[in-house]
């Protein structure tokens, strides 16, 4: 795909955007929440309908020439109720932060009460953080992962569902490398009579896949975004039960939201579509193997992993037990200069901020979509050990051409 069209007008932007296109080609992206679409999912995204406004939903619309629109929100419905076998499902949420503010408005008052994974254990800002309006809303009370094994402390999250009661319990996680026990957080939630809101935004992909336990008719709610594991561009989703289902609709819209984004409501439907073919399964699966053979390569080179390993698409390193003067920002800021992208994030019991923390997370989606498998994810992880060894220029001018080779190797955009 090339940007010769805005050239023609606007050259500045033009060359920005070759420029982004240029930065992942030639880059390894593994920030664990993102990916790369297909140009189909582009070209779908970047359609007329983001001409259209289309508010309502398919065969309701406030205004006329919605015939092609609902089509295409159909398409993107039905498939998403195909991949992850929902009941309800709204294709409009703009992101996964707005799926989650829809289902909070439908189900609670302000005052109610959150009950999620604390923050800096692998939570999302979206779960009630005070930044966020959840935060300010309602009330809010937290859970953690237990500091001895990294897993959830489910019985933990048990007794304070009891003590403080909440109205929603939040699962799903934005930093936790371990399968979640989604029958398990229902429990709690039924034994206190929550609504069970699973956010599997990092992992709707794993979930449509197989590859990752489901939590659709397990959890009242399932929100998710469509641009981490699940390759169909930024934006987010709703899947519920036909008993939620006006009242999901209505906070969407007119809820939170005007007009749908109906080209991105393309792109899903184009990227649910490809992930209907049996190469998704592998796909999602050697996203899984990756990241397994990335984590125990940097186990073996003697950095300490939350959890102790993985079951999903992200490790988590914590860098204190092996490197305990080099911080997450450290690190990530030479890979970064070395050509890969990853994340510094907080660790269960951190002891610095959260702008300087003392882990780094690395995810494999992205990877995996440009063909890399086990050995290349284990080289991948030399080099990113090689930097947590010593953050230095020294460093970074040593390992540069290897990072240029692996991503020549694994050719991305044209
Ligand atoms: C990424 C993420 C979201 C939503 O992110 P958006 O950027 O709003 O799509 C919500 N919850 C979790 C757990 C996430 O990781």
């Amino acid at each position: 795909m090339s940007y010769d069209t805005v050239r023609e007008t606007d050259s500045t932007a033009a060359e920005l955007l070759e420029q982004e296109r240029a930065r992942q080609n030639d880059t390894l992206a593994m920030i664990a929440s993102e990916n790369h679409v297909s140009e189909a999912v582009m070209k779908a995204q970047s359609s007329e309908l983001t001409n259209n406004y289309a508010e309502g939903y398919p065969g309701e619309r406030y205004y006329g020439g919605c015939e092609v629109a609902d089509g295409i929100e159909q398409l993107a419905i039905d498939r998403a109720k195909e991949l992850w076998g929902a009941e309800h499902v709204n294709v409009q949420p703009h992101s996964g932060s707005q799926a989650n503010m829809a289902v909070y408005l439908a189900v609670l008052d302000p005052g109610d009460k959150i009950l999620s994974l604390d923050l800096t254990h692998g939570g999302h800002l979206s779960h009630g953080h005070p930044a966020n309006f959840a935060g300010q809303v309602y009330e809010v009370e937290q859970y953690e992962v237990d500091p001895e094994t990294g897993y959830v402390d489910y019985e933990g999250l048990r007794e304070t569902a009891e003590s403080f009661d909440p109205d929603v319990i939040v699962s799903g996680y934005s930093a936790y490398p371990r399968e979640v026990d989604f029958e398990r957080v229902q429990a709690a939630a039924e034994a206190v009579g929550a609504y069970h809101l699973a956010d599997i935004a990092h992992i709707t992909g794993l979930v449509a896949a197989g590859v990752h336990e489901s939590p659709v008719g397990v959890a009242d709610f399932v929100t998710g975004s469509t641009h981490k594991t699940i390759r169909s561009g930024r934006g987010g989703i709703i899947m519920t039960s036909e008993e939620h289902a006006d009242a999901v609709d209505k906070t969407v819209f007119p809820g939170t939201q005007g007009g749908p984004a109906m080209h991105n409501v393309a792109g899903k439907a184009v990227g649910f579509g490809e992930a209907l073919d049996p190469a998704f399964e592998r796909y999602a699966q050697q996203t899984v193997d990756n990241a397994k053979a990335f984590g125990e390569r940097l186990q073996e080179r003697g950095l300490s992993l939350v959890s102790g390993g993985t079951d999903n698409h992200l490790v988590l390193a914590d860098l204190r037990p092996s490197h305990p003067d080099t911080t997450g920002k450290e690190v990530e800021s030479a890979l970064e200069e070395a050509g890969i992208v990853l994340n510094a994030n907080t660790v269960p019991g951190e002891t610095r901020s959260a702008f300087n923390p003392s882990g780094i997370r690395a995810g494999t989606p992205a990877l995996t979509t440009r063909g890399f498998d086990e050995d290349a994810c284990r080289e991948v992880a030399d080099i990113v050990s090689e930097i947590v060894e010593s953050p230095t220029e020294d460093t970074v001018a040593d390992v540069s051409d290897r990072v240029d080779d692996l991503a020549a190797r694994h050719p991305l955009y044209d």
